[in-house]
C-alpha cells in the first residue's frame, strides 16, 4: 500500500481532445499499479522557484490496461494546473504523479448489484472508468449512466458512450442538456430532478448502488433527492470535484 504514496515521473504518451475545453492524457507509469475504477492520481507541478501546485485527477481508463492510465481534464479558465496541462504539455513531456489513490468511491466488477452512475460535467471521468471496467470484465449487472451537461458539444466521451451502450447488454446511457438542446434532441432537457431520478432508478430495483460525481452543488442536490425517493444513504457514494479547496 505504501507504494501508492510515492511520487513517480510519468511520461505523456498521448493527448487527445474530447471537447473544446476537455482533453484526455495518456500517462505511461514506470511504477504502474493496477487501480480500482473510481480512484484518482495526484499531479504535482513545481516551478523553477520551487513553488508547487498539486491537484487530483480521476483515472478514466479501465484497470485492465497495464502500464498506463488515461486522465481527462477540463480546462478551468485561470486554473493553475488544468490550464498548464492543456496549454503547455506535449507528448513526450514528463510530470510528477502519485497514485492510485482512494478506497471509498470505487466499483469492482465483482460487485453484482445494479449500478446507477450520475455525473455532472467532468464528473463523468471516474464513472467512465467504471463503465470501461464493466465492459472489459464482461460484467452483466444492470448499469445506467445519467449524465448532465450544459450543451451537446460539452458532453465528454459522447461517441464512446454510444458505442459502449450499443455493445454492452444491460448498459443504458441517459443524457440531460441543461442550457441548450439541438433540434430533435431525445434526451432530457433540464437539471436532474426527482422525476428524472425516479425514472432512471426504479428499473434498477431496491439493491441499486449509486455513484454520484461532479460539481459540489450537483452532488449535494442529487444525493438529497435520491434519499427522498427511498434510496438509503449507505447505497450512495459521492465525489465532489470542485472548486478546489487545497
Ligand atoms: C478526487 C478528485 C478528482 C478529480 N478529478 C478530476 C478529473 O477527472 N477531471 C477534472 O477536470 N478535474 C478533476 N478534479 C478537479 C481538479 O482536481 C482541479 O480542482 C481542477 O482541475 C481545477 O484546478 P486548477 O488548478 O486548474 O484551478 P485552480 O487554480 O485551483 O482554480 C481556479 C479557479 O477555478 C475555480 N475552480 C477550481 N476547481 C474547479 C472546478 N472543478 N470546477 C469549476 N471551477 C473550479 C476555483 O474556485 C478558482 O476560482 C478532481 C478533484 C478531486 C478532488
Amino acid at each position: 500500500m505504501k507504494q501508492t504514496l510515492n511520487w513517480q515521473i510519468a511520461s505523456i504518451k498521448d493527448i487527445k481532445p474530447e471537447t473544446a475545453n476537455v482533453k484526455s492524457f495518456t500517462l505511461t507509469l514506470p511504477a504502474w499499479m493496477r487501480h480500482r475504477a473510481g480512484q484518482h492520481y495526484d499531479i504535482r507541478l513545481t516551478a523553477d522557484d520551487g513553488y508547487q501546485a498539486q491537484r487530483s485527477y480521476s483515472i478514466a481508463s479501465e484497470p485492465e490496461r497495464e502500464g498506463e492510465v488515461d486522465i481527462t481534464v477540463e480546462r478551468i479558465a485561470d486554473g493553475e494546473v488544468s490550464a498548464y496541462l492543456h496549454d503547455v504539455l506535449i507528448p513526450g513531456d514528463r510530470i510528477e504523479v502519485r497514485g492510485p489513490i482512494g478506497g471509498y468511491f470505487v466499483w469492482e466488477a465483482t460487485m453484482l448489484e445494479p449500478l446507477l452512475l450520475i455525473a455532472g460535467g467532468s464528473g463523468v471521468v471516474p464513472l467512465m472508468s467504471m463503465i470501461r471496467h464493466r465492459a472489459a470484465a464482461g460484467a452483466k449487472n444492470l448499469t445506467t449512466l445519467l449524465y448532465s451537461s450544459r450543451n451537446l458539444e460539452d458532453i465528454i466521451y459522447y461517441d464512446q458512450l454510444e458505442k459502449l451502450g450499443a455493445a454492452n447488454p444491460g448498459l443504458q446511457i441517459f443524457h440531460t442538456l441543461t442550457r441548450s438542446q439541438p433540434p430533435g434532441w431525445k434526451g432530457y432537457a433540464r437539471r436532474i430532478d426527482q422525476t428524472m431520478l425516479k425514472e432512471v432508478a426504479q428499473p434498477l430495483g431496491r439493491s441499486v448502488q449509486v455513484f454520484v460525481c461532479g460539481p459540489t452543488l450537483l452532488v449535494e442536490a442529487v444525493s438529497n433527492v435520491l434519499v427522498k425517493i427511498g434510496i438509503r444513504s449507505d447505497q450512495i457514494r459521492t465525489e465532489r470535484f470542485g472548486p478546489t479547496g487545497g
